[in-house]
């Protein structure tokens, strides 16, 4: 250990631009077992390891299991990081590691933070691959919990109950499982495969899974709560927000209705012509990760142009500096400080997206500069489609309210954070519903906490089976 004198931070190999933009496959090559030793040996191990107290919301055991890989102990390893996360080898590819782990890592102050998600994700796979199994115990338990949702807050609290030996039936209204995971976050930055892989092992632990069951349409929250001695609440945060004038055109789209068409369409489904965006100018309006998914999505599905709009600086952009740079090699063009004002159609049936130039000015109440529209400076930019990422609200669980569940004026379920309990006792919520559109790593740690309250009250003192 502490090799990182001789041994430099090196972040996974990225395909080249042209070669990856031929399909929608990861862009990163995962460590093989030669250098994951050598990425995990450079580790100083810090009697108080900032990485997992601060960094990463799940508190793994981050420097336990990078000795143990530095040790060639992929077994131990592979234990070790499967025992406080429910899906590391999704995580390790996901998570904005440098604002969580690798920002805490007391190497990234001069000399390279431990590339943690590397490695988190490389030890999941070499395990897997190597024939390694998760201590599932099979359904041991007479109680049963049902789990709205089958994304990272669903999966994570599933994980947990499963492990306790507690049978799980989850409701999901799409076709296939694990929410954003599934139809948000591009191939490019998370293979399908891998989210299947662990649905297959969740099924085999006894996870009853059903598909294409909406709660409050084809089946009501109230039998959900009547039949199972809890219920889990994690139906996220997708319903796109809008609110340009023009914003209902047919050449306008919402984010996630483009990328979730398109990932339809790469599991095979017919997409209709309005989602093809082969020679087509397409304009994104807004600055955050989903836009840079929609943006690097277009250009791999062929588009003439992809253009970003966004009205704040590129210093106030809330997507990811490694995701603008991936957007950028792939040949993105973003366009600073511009707002739209409104999109209207032209004779040709392209559109005009009317836009004002912009200037930062003094922070509001919030911290954050205000945007300065600057006078006469209305043009036009012209687009044959136009992706709205502005955001997202939550749509309402029927049947929530009429449960004695609280939310907040915008929709948010209210918890007890310490325990994802919501005001009805034998209800239970985490993730974007909670939190508003966030992150996987959020959404796990509260499935997580809801797992272990849940267990806690169901079997009491057995809860240190988990
Ligand atoms: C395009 C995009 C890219 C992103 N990229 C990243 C990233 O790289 N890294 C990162 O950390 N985060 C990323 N995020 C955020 C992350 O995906 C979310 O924070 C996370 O998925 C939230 O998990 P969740 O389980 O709360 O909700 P979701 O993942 O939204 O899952 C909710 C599930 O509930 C289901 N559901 C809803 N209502 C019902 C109902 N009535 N009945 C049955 N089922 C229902 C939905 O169909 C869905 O499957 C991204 C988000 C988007 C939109
Ligand atoms: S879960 Fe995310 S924050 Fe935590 S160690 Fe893994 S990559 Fe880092």
């Amino acid at each position: 250990m502490q090799n990182f004198i001789n041994s430099n931070r090196r972040d996974p190999e990225k395909i080249e631009a042209p070669e990856r933009l031929q399909n929608f496959d990861e862009i990163y090559r995962l460590f093989d077992n030669k250098l994951v030793r050598r990425q995990a040996e450079r580790c100083v191990q810090c009697g108080d390891p900032f990485c997992t107290t601060i960094g990463c919301p799940l508190q793994n055991h981050i420097p336990q299991w990078l000795e143990a890989i530095a040790d060639r102990d992929l077994e131990r390893a592979f234990a070790l990081s499967n025992e406080s996360s429910p899906f590391p080898e999704i995580l390790g590819r996901v998570c904005p590691q440098g604002h969580l782990c690798e920002g805490a890592c007391t190497l990234n102050d001069g000399h390279g933070a431990i590339t943690i998600g590397a490695i988190e994700a490389s030890i999941t796979d070499l395990g897997f691959e190597a024939g390694l199994q998760l201590p599932f115990p099979g359904i041991r338990h007479d109680k049963k919990v049902a789990i709205v949702g089958s994304g990272p807050a669903g999966i994570s609290c599933a994980h947990f109950l499963l492990r306790a030996g507690i049978g799980v039936e989850m409701y999901e209204r799409a076709e296939r499982p694990g929410g954003l995971l599934t139809y948000g976050i591009p191939g490019f930055k998370l293979d399908k495969k891998v989210v299947d892989r662990r649905f297959k092992l969740l099924r085999k632990a006894g996870l009853n899974l059903h598909l294409q069951h909406a709660v409050g349409a084809d089946i009501a929250l109230a039998d959900l709560i009547d039949k199972h001695d809890a219920v889990f609440v994690g139906i996220g945060a997708t319903m796109g927000k809008k609110g340009v004038e023009g914003d209902d055109l047919q050449q306008v789209m919402l984010a996630m209705e483009y990328l979730t068409v398109k990932q339809h369409q790469l599991f095979g489904a017919a997409a209709a012509a309005k989602y093809g965006m082969k020679e087509k100018r397409v304009v994104v309006i807004g600055g955050g990760d989903t836009a840079m998914d929609c943006l690097r999505t277009a250009i791999r599905d062929g588009a003439e142009s992809v253009t970003c709009l966004y009205r704040r600086d590129m210093a106030n952009m809330p997507g990811s500096r490694k995701e603008y740079n991936n957007a950028l090699e792939e040949g993105v063009e973003f366009c600073f400080n511009i707002s739209p004002r409104k999109i209207y159609e032209k004779n040709d049936g392209s559109v005009c997206v009317e836009v004002e130039r912009t200037q930062m000015g003094e922070p509001g109440d919030d911290g954050r500069q205000r945007v300065e529209i600057l006078p006469d400076t209305t043009h036009c930019v012209p687009a044959d489609v136009v992706i709205l990422a502005l955001g997202f609200d939550i749509e309402p669980l029927p049947g929530l309210l009429d449960a004695g569940v609280e939310c907040s004026k915008w929709g948010e379920v209210l918890i007890d954070p310490a325990s994802c309990r919501t005001s009805n006792p034998n209800i239970y919520a985490g993730g974007d519903c909670y939190r508003g559109a966030d992150l996987v790593v959020t959404a796990a740690a509260d499935g997580r906490r809801a797992a272990f309250t849940i267990m806690h009250k169901l079997l009491g003192e057995e809860r240190i089976d988990a």
